[in-house]
């Protein structure tokens, strides 16, 4: 960890009076997470956060502490803002449409995405912990900023939904030691479990059977694929964010290496998600498309020739997992 970086990040962020926080489009558990966890420390210092998000708080969400702060992204930011800080994201793009006409660069880079290439005047990327909302953590702990019971959760969240309630490949002893931290600063695990794993709506679930039913098997059982079309949420009334988590299912499946869910989208454009148990590099797979990501989790956007396009990820996955 660059010590003098970290020291530049915390000055830069306690000298703001009027910061102004973002995380990324399709906001996850890590997004809010972290962008809650650093508005809400940054309030208990006595500064004044804008959190943004394109489209808002998600239902899903909710139940973080001061939820209420996070706002749909504006067309511009208010003429005060002293900083902006881009939190878990990997791509400027990302940052949502409306972020593309504002005229401020970026201050404060904070992520983990190690295809993140730094597009803020101050970059702190840290793929070796596995959600931006500890790498926020170590900061805070760097800068002795007091760490809340509302915080703790907050970076909880964003711990235990990025490494598939610490399942996944980057979960270590660090990981742990934060949580275990986290806990002993007031976050409930039971609780925030149940938030986000045994409070999926009647919806969500509809859109899930649906999309679970379109599985198709391939490369000698070696990756699997799903497959998500406009209608299913015109069918299910799900919302475009209950995709979250379903192609946990496909990938869970034994021998599968490469799981992956292609979204066909009403403006003729295909999203796609990317899986992979440890062998295959997906950052790899999805950089070759222009998306990014993790080596276990990556995705890509494609904003036309959808079906051509979904048979080339498919070529490049059969390519990669033939030597595995
Ligand atoms: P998802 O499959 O949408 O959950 O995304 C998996 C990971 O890949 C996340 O860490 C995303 O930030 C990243 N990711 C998804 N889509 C893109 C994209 N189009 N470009 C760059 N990174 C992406
Ligand atoms: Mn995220
Ligand atoms: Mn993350």
């Amino acid at each position: 960890m660059d010590h003098a970086l970290t020291q530049k990040i915390i000055d830069r962020l306690a000298s703001s009076k009027n910061p102004a926080l973002l995380t990324h489009i399709r906001p996850d558990g890590d997004a809010f997470g972290s962008l809650l966890g650093l508005g809400l420390t940054l309030q208990e210092r006595g500064q004044n956060p804008h959190l943004y998000v394109e489209g808002g708080m998600t239902s899903m969400y909710r139940f973080l502490p001061n939820a209420n702060l996070v706002q749909d992204l504006p067309a511009q930011l208010p003429p005060k803002t002293d900083c902006i800080v881009a939190l878990d994201t990997s791509t400027r793009e990302r940052l949502g449409q409306k972020t593309h006409s504002w005229p401020q660069p970026i201050d404060l880079v904070i992520d983990h995405h190690i295809s993140n290439p730094g597009y803020g005047k101050l970059n702190l990327i840290v793929p070796q912990i596995p959600a931006t909302a500890g790498v926020l953590f170590y900061l805070f702990q760097q800068a002795s900023w007091k760490v809340t019971p509302a915080t703790a959760t907050c970076l909880f969240t964003g711990l235990t939904t990025d490494t598939g309630s610490f399942r996944y490949r980057g979960t270590d002893a660090q990981t742990l030691s934060t949580a275990a931290k986290l806990v002993e600063l007031g976050a409930d695990p039971a609780e925030i479990a149940k938030q986000c794993y045994l409070s999926i709506s009647h919806e969500r679930y509809a859109l899930r059977k649906m999309v679970t039913d379109t599985i198709s098997i391939k490369d000698s059982k070696k990756s699997a694929f799903l497959t998500i079309l406009p209608e299913f949420y015109v069918k299910s009334g799900a919302k475009s964010e209950d995709a979250e988590g379903i192609i946990e299912d496909v990938s869970s499946i034994q021998g599968v290496e490469v799981g992956s869910l292609f979204e066909f989208t009403s403006d003729g454009g295909l999203r796609v998600s990317l899986r992979s148990k440890g062998k295959i590099d997906v950052n790899a797979i999805a950089s070759a498309f222009g998306g990014g990501g993790h080596k276990a989790a990556a995705g890509i956007r494609f904003t036309q020739e959808a079906e051509k396009n979904r048979d080339l990820v498919l070529a490049a996955i059969s390519r990669a997992v033939a030597s595995c």
